[in-house]
């Protein structure tokens, strides 16, 4: 694997400083691929540094050098797309054709936003007096903190990367302890043409991500994880009133009602909750069918899941790969474990496959007879798992999908569009997709709810989260104001 294996930092490529490394393991083959350094806070301070020390210039540049310089990495990203995607297969264990795609949205966040971090930079309002102006320009902070998961590392750094150098920010970006092999070649292959330090790369775990966040010269922390390690990031960021834009897990819904086309829903629903083998943040983890279709609804689905084909990542007939590491599968057998204990019924799948030697392969699985008590309804699954309630109508089921501590996307199916707008505006969640599970759109915007996060990434909403707005106002006609010194309230206010 061509691959430097070492961090990124002013565009050249280092150790960390003391020599410390970690591995990186194939999921599917459970052997150890590379090694990845070990960045400690001294390596997190030279690459912040250099970050701040490429701002000044990076934060002044003409708008069409942006735009030209953005867009080159999204040209040079499609130019190697399958070199890159088949390094994520490698670390993640996501089918190539899914990594294929992730480097097409990749190329087409970076297009996206050249074009609109060159469009408006504020506005201009009325003024309080005549012969003044108030301009609001949005400037950007500095130097951003990038924290990305692995389950689409190339994706959800790009959705945080392309909109913060479009307004005029630089970066360090920490990778998944798990995947951080595509983001180096991507770097290297697509980003060599950026001036230095504008974007750094130090690779770590948790630890090291910490340091990102409690450097004094980092002003806005951009994560996308779970909601524990959100919420960490969140109380360290807050001592030193840092923004954080924070993008967190989810527990999605989907709401199947009784008027659509049963086959079609069940596809839908099977391919939104084993996608990536139900790796997503917006993965279907609670499916609510109204009570008249549900025995089809439910056999359709079980029939879906089993005929998911699993095999080997990198070929092009295979639907899902393995769990990323031994850890995510295990963290879902057991979840499986404790729903069949709560009494749930486990209809198909449940355990790892026997016909792996190798690999952290987990079958399809479904479930019904949940409830809502159950743990699978209350607390994100993050696996190849769909467990199916039955609910008799619309108002249960937006109760239950209501009843959550997350918010992040909701899904329906529905022919009648007064169920699905009123489910869309009763529901508390950051996407609603209506007969279309999971799809996004870049220029729209994407994130959670109450604890799914805060902020937004996507659109331009995620350009915003990387600006703050200033006040500028001109009194171009200087003259003497009423209400300066001295006081005299028996006389008046001057003309
Ligand atoms: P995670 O929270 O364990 O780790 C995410 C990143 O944070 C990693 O780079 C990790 O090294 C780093 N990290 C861990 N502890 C840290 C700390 N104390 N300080 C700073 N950084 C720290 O999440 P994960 O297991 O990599 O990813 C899965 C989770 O991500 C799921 O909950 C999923 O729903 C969520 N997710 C959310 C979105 C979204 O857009 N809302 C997208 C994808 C994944």
């Amino acid at each position: 694997m061509n691959v430097k294996n070492k961090n990124y930092i002013n565009n050249k490529w280092v150790d960390a400083i003391d020599g410390g490394t970690f591995d990186i393991e194939n999921p599917f083959t459970e052997q150890i691929i590379a090694t990845a350094p070990y960045s400690k806070e001294k390596d997190v301070d030279h690459a912040v540094n250099a970050a701040m020390s490429a701002w000044g210039n990076w934060k002044t540049l003409g708008s069409l050098d942006m735009r030209d310089l953005l867009r080159e990495v999204a040209v040079k990203s499609r130019k190697n797309d399958r070199e890159i995607a088949e390094i994520i297969v490698a670390e993640s264990g996501k089918p190539l054709i899914e990594c294929l795609d992730e480097i097409e949205w990749i190329a087409s966040i970076f297009e996206y936003y050249s074009e609109i971090g060159r469009d408006q930079k504020g506005r201009v309002v009325a003024p309080v007096v005549s012969r003044s102006m108030s301009m609001v320009v949005k400037e950007p902070y500095g130097v951003v903190g990038c924290i990305v998961p692995w389950n689409y590392p190339l994706l959800l750094m790009a959705w945080e990367v392309a909109p913060a150098l479009a307004a005029g920010n630089t970066l360090v970006i920490k990778p998944s302890e798990y995947t951080p092999l595509s983001i180096m070649r991507w770097l290297e292959i697509a980003c060599d043409h950026l001036p230095n330090g504008v974007v750094n790369m130090i690779t770590g775990d948790g630890i090291t991500g910490s340091y990102i966040v409690e450097h004094p010269l980092t002003r806005v922390i951009a994560f996308t994880g779970s909601v524990d390690t959100g919420k960490k990031i969140a109380m360290m960021a807050a001592k030193q009133l840092k923004k954080t834009s924070l993008e967190l897990g989810g527990n999605d819904p989907i709401i199947i009602c009784d008027d659509v086309d049963i086959e079609i829903a069940a596809r839908g629903t099977t391919w939104g909750g084993l996608l990536n083998a139900g790796q997503v943040c917006t993965s279907l983890e609670r499916v609510f069918v109204m009570e008249t279709v549900a025995d089809n609804f439910i056999e359709a689905v079980v029939e879906e899941a089993k005929k998911v084909r699993l095999g080997d990542p990198m070929n092009g007939k295979t639907d899902m790969g393995p769990m990323s590491s031994f850890e995510a599968l295990k963290k879902v057998d057991d979840k499986v474990n404790r729903a069949k204990a709560e009494g749930a019924r486990l209809l198909t799948g449940g355990s790892k496959p026997e016909n792996f030697d190798k690999g952290y392969f987990y079958r399809p699985t479904v479930f019904d007879k949940i409830e809502s008590h159950m743990e699978m309804m209350n607390i994100e699954t993050f696996g190849p798992v769909i467990p199916i309630q039955k609910v008799k109508n619309l108002s249960e089921a937006i109760n239950l999908a209501n009843d959550s501590e997350y918010g992040l996307g909701c899904n329906i199916y529905t022919n009648d569009m007064e169920k699905a707008l009123t489910a869309a505006e009763d529901i508390k969640a950051g996407s609603f997709w209506i007969n279309d599970p999971l799809t996004d759109n870049e220029a729209a915007p994407f994130g959670g709810m109450k604890m799914s996060g805060g902020g937004r990434e996507l659109g331009i909403e995620g350009l915003d989260e990387f600006r703050e707005p200033k006040h500028i106002l001109i009194d171009y006609k200087i003259r003497d104001k009423d209400y300066w010194f001295p006081y005299d309230l028996d006389e008046g206010r001057k003309t």
